[in-house]
């Protein structure tokens, strides 16, 4: 291939990437400017102000780390995670897994709390651990396991993580924009997130935001962060409110754009709104997938509106029903990952994917493939 790429249009409806609203796309071709220009600065301001509005809080440390979701996990665990400390990691997926390795990498000891594929972390197992290892100073888990559809009661690991001294490192990739996600009010430490999945902004950058008690944390740290580009104290430097702007690394400038565009749509519908909307078209899939005679993989009372794990019935190929969708039409859904590898689709109904229209797409071409 030497031409230009043309990708085909899709119809995202896997575990994310989700489909990017024409309105985000255009702010992404709109001209490049300096990162430093004074018009940029505005914008990274704004864009400062709609992530404390998504997130629901008011830490002056709440910034896009310019690199994917991972990236927005590892700068939590480096800047709050220093050799020969104990990390409690609730481990209920594939993402629980990627804390762990963080924790490890550190220099740290991770004390794994593990529950089933498919379950909320267990709190009382939690406080079984906390009580095992006072010592722990820091508790990390998952809000949203894009790998199992379940979520997790963030408020209620928060208060234990509170209660024993320790901060909360929270993932939170997944559930941005799509689940109700209070920062402040349910005392979350060091949040991160991406832009590709209920934000539906392009794939790319990692919304982070850390508390006070956090950035006390990191200021207090007493060798450097072993990764020059996720120090926090540098990137500060940049995107910090009062200092004057220095140079730390080119931001991806039109990606902002386009995050800007979607935090403002967010605004626009407000996040209440967006709750809403993730619900009903949740419900309306749901309720066509079961009268389909197909069922999902996760108990109602922790199941995840903007991803869906289905079980495949027995005697259905996997492989050959995804790819029945993407070439008839142009429509992904997820495989199974890990543990669930070729047991589950995962279904993604995340921010702009989750529309009425999706919903029934999705439905008929299952039923087109399966019948
Ligand atoms: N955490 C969760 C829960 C995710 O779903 C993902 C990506 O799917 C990540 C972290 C990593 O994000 P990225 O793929 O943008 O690096």
């Amino acid at each position: 291939m030497t031409g230009s790429f043309y990708p085909p249009q899709r119809t995202l409806m896997g575990p994310g990437p989700s489909d990017v609203p024409p309105r985000v796309l255009g702010a992404l071709a709109r001209p490049t400017i300096g990162h430093l220009d004074p018009q940029f600065v505005a914008l990274m301001d704004e864009t400062k102000a709609l992530l404390q509005y998504a997130f629901q809080t008011d830490n002056a440390l709440t910034l896009p780390v310019s690199a994917p979701g991972s990236a927005g996990m590892e700068a939590c665990f480096v800047n709050l995670v220093s050799p020969g400390d104990t990390v409690i990691v609730c481990r209920n997926g594939v993402f629980g897994g990627r804390m762990q390795e963080n924790v490890e990498r550190c220099g740290a000891t991770a004390i794994l709390v593990d529950d089933d594929w498919g379950s909320a972390v267990s709190v009382d197992k939690v406080a079984a651990a906390f009580a095992a290892h006072p010592e722990a100073s820091a508790l990390a888990f998952v809000h949203a396991e894009t790998s199992t559809g379940a979520y997790s009661d963030v408020a209620a690991l928060c208060a234990l993580a509170r209660e024993h001294g320790a901060l909360s490192i929270v993932d939170t990739v997944t559930s941005l924009g799509g689940i109700e996600l209070r920062v402040d009010d349910w005392g979350a430490d060091a949040v991160y997130a991406g832009t590709q999945k209920c934000l539906s902004c392009v794939p790319g950058i990692a919304p982070v935001t850390f508390s006070p008690a956090a950035v006390e944390r990191i200021q207090a740290r007493e060798h450097k962060v072993q990764s020059w580009f996720l120090d926090m104290q540098l990137v500060m430097g940049y995107w910090g409110g009062e200092s004057k702007r220095s140079y730390h690394h080119t931001a991806p400038v039109n990606a902002l754009y386009a995050l800007h565009e979607s935090l403002l749509m967010l605004k626009e519908e407000t996040l209440e709104a967006a709750w809403a909307r993730h619900a009903f078209n949740h419900r309306a899939l749901v309720a066509g997938l079961e009268a389909m005679g197909l069922s999902l993989a996760v108990d109602a009372e922790c199941r995840l509106p903007q991803l869906n794990a289905v079980r495949i019935p027995e005697g259905v190929d996997d492989a050959a029903v995804r790819a029945a969708l993407l070439r008839d039409f142009d429509l992904e859904i997820g495989a199974g990952l890990g543990a669930l590898a070729g047991k589950t689709w995962r279904i993604g109904l995340m921010g702009h994917s989750s529309r009425r229209r999706n919903v029934m797409t999705c439905l008929a071409a299952l039923e087109s493939v399966l019948s």
